[in-house]
């Protein structure tokens, strides 16, 4: 029997120039508003240049925070909620790569609820009708953040990464326009196309995967296939920008209705203990080893997987293309310069053993087909470092 429910609260405005539809968005929710971004560097200051803009010319007072940080932590998030109760904002408007959006969904929780946002994760309270609307404008492709109900944190002082998970910090508005994402670094477009990549596959996977989501995965992670290695060696190519954008707005709808697995419970560790790894980078550098320990357990969504991003899989029975998906997935890694081990990543041989205790402390491990014990975790993260 088919049971499911679908939700997504967010409008999305998608399309070329439509950025400067932002003021008037903002406006349609509140007067004044905190532009959230990272520090504002020449190849993106013409993207706040014209946000700021539209802003004015909608009749929006901003206050502009620049201090949102890659994995952001705690404290930029209350240095954002300082910010924010200082020009009594009403809205909290996200530019930039994931880490910009959930800051300003962060800022939203922490600047009208008391104590801090790190109060207000998954499993402690839940943000009440006080927090801000939030607004996104993702400059990545990317996180999904901009349609998801999810804000990552990292708290500084025990390396921890975790996430306020809750209906209201879903946006309002997103506006998703791919001349954004044009002037992203090869490096950081191979890792954020790849966690699109892992936000197809594991909702693919997951226990609450539907219809609905798979659909969506399932083209997501056909359009990465096509698309994501003409981003990486082209980024000026506005078609693979397109299309890279519509498969992480596809990819985060499926997250925040499927969820993730196995490689994100590692990532998210990994992330906290290591603020210096992209988080795509901590999803690609335990993939090899998450294929291998899990195939055989979801012959059909492996299967696929493999068929889509090796042609030669298309007529093999289900459990060769299953098997024969984990190559397909590596030489994918190889082709968008994302074949990486632990040690490359700089961490050190005795940084193993507690990232494999902390890759449990979240819920995901528990959403894979085969569930893997602490000690098959440090296995998968040793082979890892040895690559
Ligand atoms: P990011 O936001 O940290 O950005 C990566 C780098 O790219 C930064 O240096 C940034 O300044 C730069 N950058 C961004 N846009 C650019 C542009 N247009 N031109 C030039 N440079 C640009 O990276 P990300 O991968 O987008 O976000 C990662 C964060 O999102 C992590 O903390 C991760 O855990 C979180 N995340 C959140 C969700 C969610 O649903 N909320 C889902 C997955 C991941």
């Amino acid at each position: 029997m088919t049971s499911f429910t679908y939700y997504q609260p967010t409008e999305i405005r998608f399309g070329r120039g439509r950025v400067r539809e932002v003021g008037a968005a903002v406006a349609s929710l509140g007067d004044r508003c905190l532009l959230v971004t990272g520090r504002v560097l020449p190849a993106r200051s013409p993207h706040v240049e014209t946000v700021m803009r539209s802003l004015r010319e909608a009749g929006v007072e901003v206050t502009h925070f620049a201090g949102a940080v890659p994995n952001p932590t705690t404290e930029s998030v209350s240095a954002g909620a300082t910010a924010a109760r200082g020009g009594r904002i009403d809205i909290a408007l996200g530019l930039g790569g994931g880490s910009s959006i959930d800051t300003a969904k962060a800022i939203a929780v922490e600047a009208t609820h008391p104590g801090a946002a790190w109060d207000y994760l998954y499993f402690k309270q839940s943000p009440t009708d006080k927090t801000l609307p939030v607004v996104a404008v993702p400059t990545t492709s990317g996180t999904g953040s901009h349609v998801t109900q999810v804000a990552v944190l990292t708290e500084t002082a025990t390396k921890t990464k975790s996430a306020i998970f809750h209906p209201r910090v879903y946006p309002r508005i997103s506006i998703v326009d791919p001349d954004l994402m044009s002037t992203v670094p090869r490096d950081v477009t191979a890792s954020t196309g790849f966690d699109v990549f892992a936000h197809a596959f594991e909702s693919f996977l997951h226990v609450n995967a539907s219809p609905i989501t798979n659909l969506m995965a399932l083209e997501a992670m056909r359009i990465v296939g096509a698309f994501l290695p003409r981003a990486v060696s082209d980024g000026t190519d506005l078609e693979a920008r397109e299309m890279m954008a519509v498969a992480d707005t596809l990819a985060g709808m499926c997250i925040a209705n499927a969820g993730v697995t196995l490689p994100h419970g590692i990532g998210m560790a990994i992330g906290g203990y290591c603020s210096g790894v992209m988080h795509g980078q901590s999803l690609a550098v335990v993939y090899p080893e998450f294929t291998r320990f899990t195939w055989e357990y979801a012959k059909p969504q492996f299967a696929a997987m493999g068929r889509v991003l090796d042609q030669s899989l298309v007529g093999a029975s289900e459990s060769a293309a299953a098997e024969g998906s984990c190559l397909a997935l590596d030489a994918f890694l190889k082709g968008i310069g994302m074949w990486l081990s632990l040690k490359g990543l700089g961490i050190k041989s005795e940084d193993v053993a507690p990232l494999a205790r902390k890759s449990t402390i979240l819920p995901d491990y528990r959403n894979n087909p085969r569930v893997a014990a602490g000690e098959e975790i440090r296995k998968m993260l040793e082979a890892s470092y040895r690559r």
